[in-house]
């Protein structure tokens, strides 16, 4: 193909130019034994490969929301002075977004949050130019830890703004260095297991920094876990498997955001999809989607492939692995590898056959083998690539977030977790729209990126923009005219509650409340009654079976 020369940080474009999946760094020395200098002479940091810098150069086109963040902020420097310790998926969307932070004044250190995500082509441009990243993909436990602390304790340089996606970097934090947390000024937690783990935090009274779910925005709930599984499933199975999925007998296992994304896409190929759910109303959106509602147990023997999203434990468990069919494929979307019980796979009747890259066939003793992929981790992130345009929004959700935290005046924020102010959010869809359809005619020129709101012209509800577009008939338009009380974003900027609380924050399943002129939101004043009238309404349709 065409080669191309540039030089990282003209055009804050990196893209791996090779999937990194069949990445074939072939040297098996690890890189915490390597001397690795980058061009500029510096060490500070540890990659795989520092030679293949060059690969992870590629020019992106999609990240819209972040380059007009870019060029919105880049005269105000709003993250001047900000010491940024990330740990994240390390993707070309984050380095495009670690170059962002940098351009808006921030020092960055960064390691991966999975261990096997990275992508070592992008990982060495960073470190290349300039930036101290330690990750590689297939790092051990022990390595993963090492990454995290070699971000941490630097002489001469104290974090003092936190990016987590899972809460470890976090967690280590706490564990090893506590009173780090005297200079940090706020944690920005982007996966669901992560905030999780701040709530526990913020219970046990022993949150001492204020954090931003970005996990519960309305921008990342939709485009990064509907919008992206939707698109990076059906990659992660053909690059893995090369199967067929049509007519195939598939399992999703939690129908929120993630398995919704999964479900849709399997469905549109043709395959014959079964959902389980614990949740009634998420149960209730499954059965009207067209899904066959079951019990994991029941369909069990007769499924091809099964997929567990549900951010929940040991929902696959050996008991289920012993009875899955010959060639059954069982893989994982959530964000954790504890879904599915791959530590009870290690008994020694047993056999593991790795068959290639992510893929290991795992043997009974009477011959049968299920197929294991990316050892139940992330499948997507594991084994594919994500959509660059998707996980844009979210690095520019991330990005606001640690703008919001790091300039917020005293006070605002108290040691408690919190959702991104609403007006901000709005910033990463506007972009988007002006981008895809031509949109930012209609807003006209916003002036001081503070101010983004005011351009809408409309209450700012994020939804509002189906406005114009006329109605759309997707069933959240109707939610934006009902005026911004009703919304899922109703809680923004105030501490919302914990995750296991949290039904009717999923504001799809709230069809009571909803109706105008209820007065409060829904999620205050009945806080059990719709998830009630989902089980009532599931029971009613099928007999209450469903339930897990
Ligand atoms: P969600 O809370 O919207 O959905 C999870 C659903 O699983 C809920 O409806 C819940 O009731 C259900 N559930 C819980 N335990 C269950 C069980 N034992 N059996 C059946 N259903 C069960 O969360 P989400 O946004 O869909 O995210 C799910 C997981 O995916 C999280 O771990 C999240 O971090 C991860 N995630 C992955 C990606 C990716 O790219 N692969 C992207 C975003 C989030």
């Amino acid at each position: 193909g065409k080669r191309r020369e540039r030089t990282f940080g003209k055009t804050a474009a990196l893209l791996p130019a090779a999937a990194s999946c069949t990445d074939s760094s072939d040297d098996e020395t690890s890189p915490r034994d390597k001397q690795q200098k980058n061009s500029k002479g510096s060490s500070d940091f540890c990659v795989k490969n520092i030679k293949q810098a060059e690969f992870g150069l590629l020019d992106v086109e999609e990240m819209p929301a972040l380059m007009a963040l870019r060029k919105r902020a880049q005269g105000e420097k709003p993250l001047a002075g900000a010491k940024i310790v990330g740990c994240t998926h390390i993707t070309a969307q984050t380095a495009v977004l670690m170059e962002t932070l940098g351009a808006l004044g921030a020092q960055c250190r960064w390691a991966a949050c999975n261990i096997y995500s990275t992508l070592n082509e992008v990982a060495a441009a960073l470190a290349e130019s300039g930036f101290p990243v330690f990750a590689w993909k297939g790092e051990s436990e022990d390595d993963f830890w090492w990454c995290i602390d070699r971000c941490v304790n630097v002489e001469g340089w104290q974090p003092n703004m936190i990016l987590d996606d899972g809460g470890d970097l976090t967690h280590w934090i706490y564990k090893k260095y506590p009173n780090m947390f005297k200079k940090i000024k706020g944690i920005v937690e982007e996966s669901v297991t992560g905030v999780h783990r701040l709530y526990q935090l913020s219970k046990a009274g022993k949150l001492c920094v204020p954090a931003m779910n970005v996990n519960d925005s309305v921008t990342k709930q939709k485009f990064d876990n509907l919008y992206c599984c939707r698109e990076s499933i059906l990659d992660g199975l053909k690059r893995t498997t090369d199967m067929m999925f049509g007519g195939k007998q598939v399992v999703v296992c939690g129908y929120g955001e993630v398995g919704k994304g999964c479900c849709a896409a399997l469905k549109a190929m043709g395959s014959i999809v079964y959902v389980t759910e614990i949740d009634p109303i998420c149960a209730l959106q499954a059965c009207m989607d067209g899904f066959r509602l079951v019990k994991l147990n029941e369909v069990i023997r007769q499924v091809d492939i099964v997929i567990t999203c549900t951010g929940n434990k040991n929902v696959v468990t050996r008991e289920h692995l012993d009875r899955m069919k010959n060639s059954c494929i069982v893989c994982n979307m959530g964000h954790s590898n504890t879904e599915i019980d791959v530590a009870s796979l290690r008994t020694p009747e047993l056999t593991w056959e790795r068959v290639r890259s992510q893929v290991d066939h795992v043997i009974w003793p009477d011959g049968k083998r299920i197929v294991l992929l990316a050892e139940g981790r992330l499948l997507n992130l594991s084994c594919s690539t994500v959509p660059t345009f998707v996980l844009s929004i979210t690095a520019t959700t991330q990005a606001l977030a640690l703008i919001e935290l790091y300039n917020a005046p005293e006070g605002r924020y108290k040691q408690d977790v919190y959702l991104l102010p609403k007006k901000m959010g709005n910033h990463a869809p506007t972009a988007f729209c002006s981008c895809l359809l031509g949109w930012e005619g209609a807003l006209g020129r916003a002036g001081h990126w503070h101010s983004w709101e005011g351009a809408l012209g409309r209450a700012g509800h994020w939804h509002s923009w189906e406005g114009p577009l006329g109605r759309a008939g997707h069933w959240h338009s109707w939610e934006g005219a009902l005026g911004p009380a009703q919304g899922l974003s109703a809680s923004c900027c105030s501490p919302v509650p914990p995750v296991e609380s949290r039904g009717c924050l999923r504001v799809q399943g709230c069809p009571v409340g909803s109706v105008p002129g209820m007065g409060p939101h829904p999620c205050q004043q009945l806080p059990q009654q719709s998830p009630l009238l989902g089980t009532l309404w599931a029971e009613w349709a099928f007999g209450g079976s469903w339930a897990f």
